[in-house]
């Protein structure tokens, strides 16, 4: 299958190059000119361009006047490290010479602008837009990551569908990396995970969300916080008693963490997290057991876990509104939980057909870009802030 075609122009051959990595995950064929003048002189079309405006020699400005005389109907994105007055000026300018401009960056730019920019054109076939993994960095970068504190946290909220608006934010791990910018946790997890680290990652993710809760509690937002936990640290023997610890330490309660388990990371060692997990909802701690429905395990299994939720994985909540059968699955589940008293959470509500069809089910929580995508911590404040007052949609 032929593969829109995206061209990069930028002197800086580390950014190009990261563009291009970015463009090939959303499905591009990527061609990058670090040189103005070459690019001139070979070009003869591409779907997307993205310029940089500030090169030596032949500046932005001038390719800009080179593809409006070539008549060209490229979809145009501008870079700019220059404030945005510069790439706002450049934007009309380009638009007034007929150029379709759909989009521009200020440098430095993360990996989730470009990529989220470049997933929403629309030459782009859908099923393209999906995360496609990219070689994944080494295990050698993630242990400096670790040391040098590049994991950072995003959170997304988690509200109410009958009664309070926001209940709880869940804390999804990014790594921030030098040179790839930032990266989502699907690249790296497992990496953690095969090689010994991801028990490392959960310690630094526990205090940094614990923290976080604390410095929120202090400004007046008293919420939950959802934290993701792997199967291998829940083999920790002393994990109720080293998280009680860190719970003292920023003064918090149990009864204000969510611990969340993947089904699938759940039934590899079911008896010897038993134990375990018994004793962190002894001590008040809240469970909830995520991506449910992937892992073919029974509820009646699970139920000899004392988990206080369910989130049903997005896969059936996302085609819940054609696929019959996804819709009879969340359905049941919110049934059988409620039966069980567990509180059903949705991920993946995109769209208000969705919620509204959740809520008429009964569903007790949702979670999805419908509501808020995952923020920095300071943008998930200034969201609760203003969405505090609201008790329902
Ligand atoms: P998860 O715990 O199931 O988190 C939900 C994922 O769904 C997040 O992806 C979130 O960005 C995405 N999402 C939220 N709303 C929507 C929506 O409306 N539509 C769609 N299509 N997606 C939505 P993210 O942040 O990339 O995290 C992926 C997974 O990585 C998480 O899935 C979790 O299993 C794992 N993870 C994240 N942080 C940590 C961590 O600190 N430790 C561990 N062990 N795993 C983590
Ligand atoms: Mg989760
Ligand atoms: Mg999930």
């Amino acid at each position: 299958m032929n593969q829109p075609l995206l061209i990069v122009i930028d002197d800086e051959p580390d950014l190009a190059d990261f563009v291009c990595t970015v463009a090939e995950q959303v499905g591009f064929d990527v061609k990058p000119f670090n040189n103005a003048a070459l690019f001139k002189d070979q070009y003869t079309y591409a779907d997307v361009i993205v310029l940089d405006l500030i090169m030596p020699e032949v500046d932005g400005i001038e390719v800009i006047r080179f593809l409006a005389e070539s008549n060209s109907d490229a979809q145009l994105i501008l870079v700019s490290g220059f404030d945005p007055a510069v790439l706002h000026s450049a934007q009309k300018l380009a638009t007034e010479q007929g150029l379709n401009v759909v989009g521009s960056l200020s440098k430095p730019f993360r990996y989730d602008d470009l990529h989220q920019l470049l997933s929403g054109l629309s030459i782009t076939p859908k099923s393209l837009t999906l995360r496609t993994p990219v070689k994944p960095p080494s295990v050698e970068e993630l242990r400096e990551a670790l040391a040098n504190s590049e994991l950072l946290l995003y959170y997304q909220p988690k509200v109410g569908l009958n009664g309070h608006f926001i209940v709880a934010f869940e804390a999804l791990v990014r790594w921030q990396h030098p040179t790839h910018g930032l990266l989502s946790p699907d690249l790296f997890i497992p990496t953690a995970e095969q090689h010994g680290l991801i028990n490392d990652l959960t310690w630094v993710v526990l205090e940094q969300a614990m923290m976080q809760c604390r410095s929120w509690q202090d400004q007046g937002l008293a919420v939950q916080i959802a934290i993701n936990m792997s199967a291998s640290t829940l083999k920790e023997l002393d994990l109720p008693e080293k998280i009680g610890v860190l719970l003292e330490k920023y003064g918090l309660k149990p009864a204000q963490i969510i611990l969340e388990v993947t089904e699938t990371a759940l039934m590899q060692e079911l008896i010897k997290s038993l134990d375990i997990l018994t004793r962190l909802r002894m001590k008040g701690f809240h469970l909830s057991i995520d991506d449910f429905g992937t892992g073919y395990s029974s509820l009646v299994q699970l139920h000899r876990v004392p988990f206080s939720e369910i989130k049903i994985d997005r896969s059936f909540v996302i085609e819940m509104g054609h696929d019959p059968e996804a819709a009879a699955i969340v359905e049941t589940v919110v049934l059988l939980g409620h039966k069980l008293n567990m509180k059903i959470v949705a991920e993946g509500v995109e769209t208000e057909a969705c919620r509204a069809t959740l809520a008429h089910l009964g569903c007790d929580q949702a979670q999805g870009y419908f509501f808020a995508k995952p923020m920095p911590a300071d943008e998930a404040f200034q969201w609760f802030s203003a969405h505090k007052s609201e008790k329902n949609r």
